[in-house]
């Protein structure tokens, strides 16, 4: 408003300027003629009021002016920063390239311009595969001359006419036009892009490894998919879905948008929601398969598996949520509340009876987790001799010193652990000697070749060996038949699970089948209702595994 005004003022000054002008056209015609005749002697003196009025004149022309000039100088000067404030809003300050609210109108108009020339236009979404680390370890100095590097390598690598626009952090997007009858050009580009950025550079002396992981849209293949008219949004968030494909399959790479992409993220995520809703809800439920004493087929403990009575999907095995859970973070309550549940259940049970979990190596970075296990233990009542944590060879690739702290408080309290999944992974026998475990667990992926007459046993001789020598109990996982049994059984003192004692089943039917044994504490209760519903989950049960199948 102020600005206006000022404006306005400035007009009437040049109004007030230019009136002066034709009035002293006016006055000075017949004033100024006397005045020279009066200088030079030959008429009479000029009327003073005329005079007067004319020096007026002067002084408004020249006052209007000065004004008019100082109007023209300030509008330009104006023009200049609202030039430079738009340039402010639509860059990004660091890397001086786009920014996210100027990427999407300037795309439009590339779509536009290609649209007229016939050209297509591919988007790309680049995102630094390791800025984190970067910032973490070398500062945010680095970190932000990293970026300013990566762009101009990235600038340098586009083709003319491309735009680059930084969106934020470490994620940039380019969009490029081009031939749509080569297409294989997108590709050449994406390449020479990833070469370009991932080329040595040193900060400060300091050498940082730079890599981009590319997820690329482009308009021809997108018109496929009968959407009608392809937006900026659209293909923004479509190279968005192909640069998170990109990302999973390995860094430093790039992947094309396909709808199949879009589908299982719809899925994955429609997952991730169940899965949050069925652990507020308690959908989850320990299930248990029987450990048995190979040589006696004596019952001797069960171990606890994890199934996700979904309202929609039915009966869910681990392999599918218990990596989702991981992944959001929430495999640590999901676990203590079925290993709460699995405690409540296993109280009832012959006090003879082991109870093993397994332990996801999520849960393994928590410093906390010995302190949280014990804790469980106190809150229930259950005796930390009974329980039997399994951990998988990958978790002894993380922070060894953690893992041995925790395994050795945990073990001070009488709780045991067994060493899961042995031979998948890669521990070495240093390990296992420095480690102090309390079983191995053959894989039953070499527990299975014993099914074959011919071969197979060498491997787990090998290994059942090895449990003697470092003092190790042993058990067989995946336990199939008889045939894979009696091998088993030449091979010394060993533990054994798997279908042929029995699929995994629910608490219920584990009641059941304690009680027709008379393992159960002396005041277990037991109902026709309980055998009922047990029958059912038995059924869902093999139902879930002939699906695995
Ligand atoms: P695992 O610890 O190796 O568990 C044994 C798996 O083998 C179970 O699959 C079991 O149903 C299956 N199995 C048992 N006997 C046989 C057999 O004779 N033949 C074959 N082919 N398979 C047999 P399940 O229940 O699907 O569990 C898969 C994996 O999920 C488990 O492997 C374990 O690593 C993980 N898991 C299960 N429950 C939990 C849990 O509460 N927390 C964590 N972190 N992981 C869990
Ligand atoms: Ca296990
Ligand atoms: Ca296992």
């Amino acid at each position: 408003m102020l600005r206006f005004g000022r404006a306005e003022r400035d007009l009437i000054a040049l109004g007030i300027a230019v009136s002066a002008i034709l009035m002293f056209l006016g006055t000075g015609s017949s004033v100024l003629p006397q005045i020279a005749r009066s200088w030079m002697g030959k008429g009479s003196a000029p009327d003073m009021l005329l005079v007067n009025a004319l020096l007026l004149n002067i002084a408004l022309i020249i006052f209007g002016w000065r004004r008019y000039a100082e109007l023209t100088s300030e509008i330009a000067e104006r023009r200049k920063a609202e030039e430079r404030a738009r340039e402010l809003a639509e860059t990004d300050p660091l890397t001086a390239c786009l920014n996210r609210r100027s990427i999407g109108p300037a795309t439009e108009a590339l779509l536009t311009r290609a649209e007229e020339r016939g050209e297509a236009v591919a988007f790309l979404m680049v995102d630094l595969d390791n800025f984190k680390l970067i910032n973490d370890l070398n500062g945010h100095n680095c970190g932000d001359e990293v970026l300013r590097r990566t762009a101009e390598r990235l600038r340098a690598s586009l083709p003319e006419g491309g735009l680059l626009s930084r969106l934020g952090g470490d994620e940039f997007a380019c969009a490029i036009g081009y031939d749509p009858r080569q297409p294989e050009r997108a590709d050449q580009i994406v390449c020479e892009l990833i070469d370009a950025v991932a080329q040595p550079m040193k900060v400060d002396e300091t050498p940082i490894e730079v890599t981009v992981s590319v997820g690329i849209a482009a308009t021809i293949e997108t018109l496929t998919d009968s959407e009608g008219k392809v937006d900026s949004a659209r293909l923004m968030h479509k190279a968005d879905i192909a640069m998170y494909h990109a990302k999973k399959r390995g860094r430093n790479g790039y992947s094309w948008y396909e709808p199949q992409l879009e589908t299982d993220l719809r899925y994955r995520s429609e997952l991730e929601a169940g899965i949050r809703r069925g652990v507020q809800n308690g959908e989850f439920v320990p299930y248990y398969e029987q450990q048995v004493d190979i040589a006696s087929g004596e019952l001797v403990g069960f171990e606890m598996l994890a199934r996700w009575h979904s309202p929609d999907r039915g009966v869910v095995g681990p392999d599918i949520f218990i990596p989702v859970a991981e992944e959001i973070g929430l495999i640590a309550p999901l676990s203590e509340q079925l290993i709460g549940q699995a405690f409540d259940d296993a109280l009832e049970w012959d006090p003879a009876l082991t109870l093993s979990v397994n332990i996801s190596p999520y849960q393994l970075r928590d410093p906390w987790f010995a302190q949280k296990i014990l804790k469980l233990l106190v809150q229930h009542g259950f005796p930390a001799e009974r329980l039997e944590i399994e951990i998988t060879e990958s978790c002894l690739h993380e922070n060894i010193g953690l893992v041995f702290s925790m395994i050795t408080s945990l073990r001070n309290q009488g709780v045991k652990i067994s060493l899961d999944d042995f031979g998948t992974g890669y521990s070495s026998l240093s390990q296992l000697r420095a480690l102090p475990f309390d079983r191995l667990k053959i894989d039953r992926s070499f527990v299975s070749e014993l099914k074959d007459a011919r071969g197979g046993t060498k491997l787990v001789n090998a290994i059942v060996s090895l449990g003697e020598g470092l003092d190790m109990p042993i058990t067989a996982e995946g336990i199939e038949d008889a045939a894979i049994l009696e091998a088993l059984q030449k091979m010394g003192p060993l533990k054994g699970q798997g279908y042929h004692y029995g699929m995994p089943e629910d608490a219920t039917s584990v009641h059941r089948r304690l009680t027709a044994m008379g393992r159960l504490v002396a005041n277990a209760h037991d109902s026709d209702e309980n055998d009922r519903e047990a029958i059912g989950h038995e059924a869902t049960e093999a139902a879930l595994q002939r699906g695995r199948g």
